[in-house]
């Protein structure tokens, strides 16, 4: 018979052996109610995505990591850039009218220093300026202003037939019209509101690239932009649009392609309110000018976005180089919208600057603005003595 202590130890030893037992079985229990947690590490049927590996799911338990530093953030954010200054811009891109100079400029001060100023030379003037599309009238006065003042003048020396022409440009491209343009915030107003500006005119003259450029003008001069892309026929041109804004932190309120201008265009001018922009700049649709279509439309556009106030602008876009063209389409256009500026695109590679003074004849508005050149910054301010300068070289 075992004694009482080895009794004992066979109990105690089967004690702790059962104990483990239980342990271990515990352990696979809840070990294997845990895996059942675990998605599936093959994809299911019918899901749309990839499930994650096991791997995946275990590591987003581990805590994140740690915040990126202050330099590594600032290193994400795309660098902006920084247009070039609005002052001065015509000054800078005075060679680029070098066609119109060299056709215009220097062809009528070449015409006006020859030595007898016969009939057939004023008809030469005259076709100068009427091939430069200053247009009938225009020209007309101008070339019988200079005869007055020539026969006036007695000896003609080269400086004061340049004086004399530049004075005479000048005032038919004509300095006393009201070229600022009206983009500064609505701060007088309760709540405030920011200005707004259509961008109007037909397929083709540059109106995207010009809202993207004009964009820019107003960064550079200490705005807040915001970008409308009513332009939903094109869905390029939203994308053109909201990549022009990007380079200048300038957010685009866009809408569905071939969705409806006018919504998209307050939409925009709702979402200027709210981020208190100061100015909202509204790229338009342009197909189809002489269809009454598009003229409802723009006009539409308009009176949907003056629900929230008064527009400030509204820029007719026009190709300089389309001549007769162009100042068609700005009859068309003025008929719908009061256009209160016009900006000439395509002045650079164009022998036709005389535009300028025609186009401002036919509707009574001032060129505000000149495009010389694809680049982000070759939209000028235009700036009547510089333009002036810049023709007769
Ligand atoms: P939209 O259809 O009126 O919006 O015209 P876009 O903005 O798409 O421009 C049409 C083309 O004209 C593009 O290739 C522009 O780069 C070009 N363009 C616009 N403005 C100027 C300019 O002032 N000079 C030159 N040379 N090209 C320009």
């Amino acid at each position: 018979m075992p004694d009482t202590g080895e009794a004992m130890e066979y109990i105690i030893l089967i004690a702790v052996i059962a104990g483990l037992l239980l342990g271990a079985a515990v352990g696979l229990v809840v070990s294997g109610k845990r895996r059942k947690q675990l998605p599936p590490t093959t994809p299911q049927k019918g899901s749309l995505t990839e499930a994650p590996p096991a791997a995946a799911v275990e590591e987003a338990a581990l805590p994140a990591p740690a915040e990126p530093t202050e330099a590594e953030a600032a290193a994400e954010v795309p660098a902006l850039d920084v247009p070039e200054p609005t002052a001065g811009r015509l000054v800078r891109l005075r060679s680029r009218l070098s066609r119109s100079q060299n056709s215009m400029g220097k062809g009528l001060l070449a015409l006006l220093s020859r030595d007898h100023l016969d009939e057939d030379t004023w008809e030469e003037i005259e076709e100068v300026l009427l091939v430069a599309d200053v247009g009938v009238a225009p020209t007309q006065e101008l070339v019988e202003r200079l005869r007055t003042r020539v026969k006036v003048l007695g000896t003609r020396t080269p400086d004061d037939l340049r004086a004399l022409l530049r004075e005479e440009l000048l005032a038919l491209v004509d300095p006393t019209m009201d070229r600022v343009l009206h983009t500064a915030r609505h701060t007088e107003e309760e709540p405030p509101r920011p200005a707004v500006v259509l961008v109007v005119g037909v397929n083709g003259v540059g109106k995207t690239t010009t809202s993207g450029k004009l964009a820019r003008v107003l960064v550079a001069d200490g705005r807040t932009v915001l970008l409308g892309a009513a332009d939903t026929f094109r869905a390029a041109a939203a994308d053109q649009l909201q990549t022009w804004g990007e380079r200048v932190g300038a957010r685009t309120v866009r809408g569905p392609e071939a969705g409806d201008p006018a919504s998209v265009a307050f939409e925009a001018v709702k979402q200027g309110i709210a981020d208190g922009a100061d100015t909202v700049l509204v790229d338009t649709a342009g197909r189809l000018h002489t269809k009454t279509g598009l003229m409802d439309e723009l006009g539409k556009v308009k009176r949907v976005v003056e629900k929230h106030g008064p527009v400030d602008e509204v820029l007719l876009v026009l190709d300089a180089t389309t001549g007769q063209n162009g100042l068609v389409q700005a009859k068309v256009f003025a008929e719908v919208v009061d256009i209160t500026g016009i900006v000439l695109t395509k002045l650079d590679g164009t022998a036709k600057g005389g535009i300028v003074i025609a186009v401002q004849r036919q509707l009574g508005v001032p060129v505000k603005l000149i495009g010389l050149g694809e680049g982000a910054d070759d939209l000028a301010p235009f700036d009547p003595a510089a333009f002036v300068d810049a023709l007769i070289g």
